[in-house]
């Protein structure tokens, strides 16, 4: 068996495992991890941002706008609303793109209870790459990228004289957002939510009635049936690209690609119950949860869950005891329903979907080292104790199954229940508790053992997650974390009922 790893690996490993790219880092070894850069990840991130390389700009200015005034009146009659005002529109290169999209998103670094800290892993490098044209609802006008198009129709193969198909339906899209923008107000809607839950769902919602209208005006315009199947273009099931990385960069970006289509299913499932006055009844009132966005007839409105899970995992232990005066980079942040579903969508497990809508939030924090993530801990809240069991079962089936693929690197008899000494957990019963020892092979192609690797328990309604790739901590110190979290919650719950 060929136990040297390439760099190469580590990366498909990383993309492939999500959440799980902790242990890749373990089986990089330990030696010089300070300075350590993925230069293959460079390496791709570099081929990839390539492929979206740009043309001539396709159209200009006055055809925009000519455009934007033909299509004006047949949103308006779609959608059953009137537009206040024509909105502002603006060509920008991709450059000035980045500070829109920035801008944009910034809401949740605003926004106290979901900040995140500090990332250096620009999330933007792909997403940036991606877009043709964005509606800013904070200075309410519609930005377009012209020299866009060029890339779309190369990467999608597709004949020249497609482009102003593609152009009407993008400047569609982008209108149905200034509409909804002069009814709802979208900067002050999303910055009132406060995780990533209710900022998927929302999004889904304007995102799934923007896809909804441009598929209606591209047939109305007699667009051939091809093209406006090809939208939502973020969607990559549907990017005919044929670059294998280039869909699985695409696809481990979790999320955000299904927020449009889900979306465009869950309107289009309430428009056919209720016509547009349900729709603009939805719209002001948003679901909270990405579950009501995968199955639209359990929609209701409910009130947002404002307890703060940030501060549940800040500050939980010092890393510089272990790496004195290195900088390490933290990252606080949750993820919806709907990342879950994404998460889990390779594992075969009973009554999966259910068990995930019993997920009442996820939190995680994680510790990097430049762009190399060394551990994580992750707080699960469920419904009721009652789902916790299976809860832990769903997640080994889904580590079980990454592990298959990396077979080679791994100790299959490693999975060993692990004892956590009960005197650092102030006497906590846990439902149940597992954790991963690895067999690393270094450099001279010894065998290490790395315990304590992945421990999850469970207790109550509460699953915590602990991976650890470079700190090598005690059960002790993993048990120190687990009452500090459990805890914190308890505090922070009572608080909020006080
Ligand atoms: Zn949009």
């Amino acid at each position: 068996m060929n136990y040297k790893i390439k760099q190469s690996n580590i990366f498909i490993f990383l993309t492939l495992i999500g959440v799980l790219s902790i242990i890749g880092f373990v089986l990089i070894g330990f030696n010089g991890w300070k300075n350590l850069k993925d230069k293959t990840a460079e390496k791709d991130l570099k081929e990839f941002h390539k492929l979206f390389e740009e043309g001539k700009p396709y159209y200009t200015l006055d055809q925009a706008n000519k455009i934007v005034r033909e299509l004006i009146p047949k949103i308006e009659k779609i959608a059953g609303r009137k537009f206040n005002k024509i909105p502002e529109i603006r060509l920008i290169n991709t450059k000035e793109f980045k500070k829109v999209l920035i801008r944009e998103t910034d809401i949740k670094i605003l926004n106290n209870s979901n900040r995140l800290i500090e990332n250096k892993r620009n999330p933007f490098q792909i997403m940036v790459k991606l877009f043709y044209g964005i509606y800013g609802s904070r200075d309410h006008i519609l930005y377009l990228l012209p020299k866009k198009i060029a890339t779309i129709l190369r990467l999608l193969k597709l004949d020249e004289k497609y482009g102003m198909d593609i152009v009407r339906i993008t400047i569609a899209h982008e209108l149905t957002h200034a509409l909804q923008d002069q009814y709802l107000n979208l900067f002050n809607k999303r910055s009132e939510l406060p995780g990533t839950e209710e900022v998927h769902a929302f999004s889904a919602t304007i995102e799934g009635h923007a896809v909804f209208i441009e598929k209606e005006i591209g047939r109305q315009l007699g667009i051939d049936d091809f093209i406006i199947d090809l939208f939502p273009l973020a969607d990559s099931a549907k990017m005919r690209f044929d670059n294998p990385k280039l869909i699985q960069m695409m696809t481990s970006d979790i999320s955000w690609t299904s927020i449009y289509s889900q979306g465009e299913k869950f309107i289009a499932h309430h428009y056919k119950k209720g016509g547009n006055r349900l729709l603009w009844k939805i719209l002001e009132n948003p679901p909270i949860d990405t579950s009501m966005i995968v199955d639209p007839k359990t929609y209701s409105p409910k009130l947002y869950d404002y307890l703060n899970y940030n501060n549940i995992l800040e500050n939980l232990y010092n890393y510089n005891d272990h790496y004195k005066n290195h900088k390490f980079t933290y990252e606080n942040t949750s993820l919806s329903k709907l990342d879950l579903s994404i998460m889990f969508r390779n594992i075969d497990f009973p009554q999966k979907s259910w068990i995930i809508s019993k997920v009442q939030h996820y939190q995680f924090f994680s510790i990097y080292s430049y762009d190399t993530l060394l551990a994580q801990i992750t707080f699960i809240l469920l419904e009721d104790s009652q789902y916790t069991s299976q809860y832990i079962s769903l997640r080994e089936k889904f580590i079980q199954h990454n592990f298959q693929n990396i077979d080679s690197y791994i100790n299959k008899d490693s999975w060993k229940d692990i004892y956590i000494n009960k005197n650092c957990l102030d006497s906590i019963d846990f439902a149940r508790q597992t954790s991963i020892t690895l067999e690393v092979i270094d450099s001279s192609m010894n065998k290490i053992p790395k315990k304590n690797i992945h421990t999850v328990v469970g207790k109550k309604n509460m699953v915590i997650i602990h991976n650890d790739g470079a700190f090598n901590l005690t059960p002790c110190d993993i048990g120190n974390i687990f009452s500090k979290i459990f805890k914190r919650y308890q505090k922070a719950k009572n608080k909020k009922h006080q």
